[in-house]
């Protein structure tokens, strides 16, 4: 058996503070990847596309019998509402909600499933045109209306820096997210759910471990490089 995935697991466990989650990001990994990072004692993954989701969500847990439990699953791709019913039933977390339209189609979903979804809101940070996210009045704005989301749980912000060699960059990014971060936790202290914050990736997840991440997502580093 091929020991790379949990050597690599292994490795960054040695550097993350134990406070911080790792989010082993498996899109476009197979099932036998996600096996062997269980084997290897990772029990919280992310995956990035509807289909993908439902359908290792089911091989695992039907076919291959892993136990519910033993898998905390997070959604951290583009969501359309339209794919709701793919995700929403199997994510104990969706990282990546980004516009109200998203965001009132989750609670809804929620009151007609009687269920209390868990999301992160996004922010967009860096300077790529087409990356998606709210911009912070956008967040500020939710949360003052928080209450009218009865069946969202508010967990905190989500992030993805500037995709650059330039640390620099990167580090304004997590700077400006964190910053915010506490602006919200100080301006909504009635929120306590609030409280994650997802940063950093596999290029950057020790940097994002200084500026107060509480989860990073990781894929490359741990299963290798993807094959799109
Ligand atoms: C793919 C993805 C990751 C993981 O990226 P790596 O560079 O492979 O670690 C993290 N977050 C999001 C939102 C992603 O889409």
């Amino acid at each position: 058996m091929d020991e790379t995935i949990s050597s690599n697991i292994e490795n960054i466990l040695k550097e993350l503070p134990p406070q911080v989650k790792l989010v082993a990001v498996s899109k476009f990994h197979p099932v036998e990847s996600i096996v062997e990072a269980l084997h290897a004692g990772q029990h919280r993954f992310a995956e990035s596309r509807p289909q993908e989701f439902a359908a290792k969500y089911e091989e695992l847990h039907s076919r291959l019998g892993v136990p519910r439990e033993d898998i905390e699953w997070h959604f951290i791709g583009h969501l359309q509402t339209n794919k709701l019913k793919l995700v929403l039933p199997h994510a104990d977390l969706v990282q990546s909600v980004d516009t109200i339209h998203l965001l009132r189609a989750v609670d809804s979903w929620g009151r007609e499933a009687s269920r209390t979804v868990n999301v992160l809101l996004e922010l967009h940070l860096g300077a790529e045109q087409t990356k998606q996210g709210f911009v912070e009045e956008e967040i500020l704005d939710i949360l003052f209306h928080a209450a009218d989301y009865c069946n969202v749980r508010f967990c905190g912000l989500m992030g993805m820096a500037t995709n650059t060699d330039n640390e620099d960059d990167i580090r304004a990014d997590f700077a400006r997210i964190s910053h915010f971060m506490n602006y919200l936790r100080d301006l909504f202290p009635e929120l306590d759910s609030f409280r994650e914050l997802s940063i950093g990736m596999s290029d950057d997840w020790r940097i994002a471990v200084g500026y107060g991440a509480t989860m990073v997502r990781i894929g490359t580093a741990i299963f290798g490089p993807r094959q799109y």
